[in-house]
């Protein structure tokens, strides 16, 4: 890779590390273990900081840096806490639709104020028959008059519970029309019969939390409508390839937290006389971590640079969730399985949390089963 890129992603690392040493670190154990909500003050410190837009377009406030620079960001937060990481994700996964297929009046009136964390984005597709199947939705906006009236139900929306502003996926249609077309319209949160909660008992990722959202004959104006109607769909698809790659970064940041933790855990054992069949075994399995943590970086790397050459990027996109999350998984088990009991404790050590932060990147953004038909789709044409 060119020493230019390589320096670059050196200085953001830098200034991630200072920002979690300062701002994450001393309070996200505490927000593991607590009660699932969302943690606003750390959000709007994230934004502050320039990380809550980083790759958002310049003229609207955003930091216009490259995605590769984004997904470093993802990565090294996601090394020192996961649901950090993701958290810093969203604004961008949600806010994609908007200054990909907004109207100037619509970037102009939102993204400034996201970019500041001033208003709080949701990608919001997910239902609970339209997961993998995204295109089965069931929300219906039906146009009356001047407006939309939405009803349906969301679930599985990552901020949705503190969300302000839904970018909201559904099915548009007139009066009578049964022909629906799946489509994308704004709905800010203090909309009347617009409702939501947060879910509780997440596995892991708790301190990014996720919501349910409910929407009764909720009244929101046509010109909410964002990009053209019936192209919703693909509209998610395109914000989906780029989020995929957003999280290869946070499972090759979750593998390099694994693997440094291994790396200590070994030093330690072995200067406290450990037998050597016993260190012999660590050290195979440290060969094996530090070689998929690689494998992952660099694919996920070389998608964000296909993105960033303006190249398709589909399928790299799906191979780096894919095959990075994979990795991610194998490094979190093998890390609990070198430090076995000790791992096991959240009060000794951070792979308790790894392992169960690390399961859900291979679900959000489209379930791995579905990677590997995107995938194969590629192949197969
Ligand atoms: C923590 C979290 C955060 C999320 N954040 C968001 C968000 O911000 N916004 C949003 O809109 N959604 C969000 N999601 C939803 C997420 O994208 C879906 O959960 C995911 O796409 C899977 O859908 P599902 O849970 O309904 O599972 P299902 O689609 O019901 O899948 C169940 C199983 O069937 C398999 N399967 C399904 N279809 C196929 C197929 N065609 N071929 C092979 N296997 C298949 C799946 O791989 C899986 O193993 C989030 C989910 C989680 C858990």
């Amino acid at each position: 890779m060119a020493d230019n890129i390589e320096k670059r992603q050196q200085e953001i690392r830098a200034r991630v590390k200072a920002f979690a040493e300062k701002e994450v670190l001393p309070i996200c154990r505490d927000l593991d273990r607590g009660e699932e909500s969302f943690p606003l003050d750390l959000y709007r410190k994230l934004c502050r900081a320039g990380f809550g837009g980083y790759s958002m377009p310049g003229e609207y406030g955003g930091g216009g840096f490259s995605n590769l620079e984004f997904i470093t960001v993802i990565e090294e937060l996601t090394y020192y806490d996961p649901p950090t990481g993701l958290m810093c994700a969203i604004p961008e996964l949600a806010t994609y639709p908007l200054f990909t297929f907004g109207n100037e009046e619509q970037k102009k009136k939102y993204v400034p104020k996201i970019v500041a964390g001033e208003i709080i984005p949701s990608f919001v597709l997910t239902e609970r028959n339209a997961g993998s199947d995204a295109a089965n939705q069931q929300t219906t906006a039906l146009i009356q008059g001047d407006h939309f009236v939405i009803n349906g139900e969301k679930i599985f929306i990552m901020h949705g519970d503190a969300c302000d502003l839904a970018v909201l996926f559904c099915r548009i249609a007139q009066e009578g029309e049964t022909r629906t077309k799946v489509s994308c319209i704004l709905v800010e949160a203090d909309t009347p019969g617009f409702s939501a909660r947060t879910l509780q008992h997440k596995m892991g990722m708790r301190l990014a939390t996720t919501g349910m959202i409910t929407l009764k004959d909720v009244k929101v104006p046509l010109e909410n409508q964002l990009g053209v109607a019936g192209k919703g769909f693909k509209m998610a698809m395109k914000t989906l390839d780029g989020a995929r790659i957003g999280v290869g970064a946070q499972a090759t940041g979750i593998s390099r937290r694994a693997l440094d933790e291994s790396v200590k855990f070994y030093r330690r054992r072995a200067a406290a006389g450990a037998p050597a069949e016993k260190l012999y075994e660590m050290k195979r399995i440290i060969g094996e971590m530090a070689t998929q943590t690689e494998a992952a970086r660099l694919i996920t790397y070389k998608a964000a640079m296909r993105q960033d050459a303006g190249e398709p990027y589909t399928l790299e996109a799906a191979q780096a969730k894919m095959f990075a999350t994979e990795a991610a998984n194998f490094c979190v088990d093998r890390a609990l399985e070198i430090q076995s009991g000790w791992g096991l404790m959240g009060e000794f050590s951070v792979v308790e949390q790894l392992y169960r932060d690390q399961r859900i990147t291979e679900i959000y953004e489209g379930t791995n089963e579905v990677q590997r038909l995107v995938i194969a789709n590629s192949y197969l044409r």
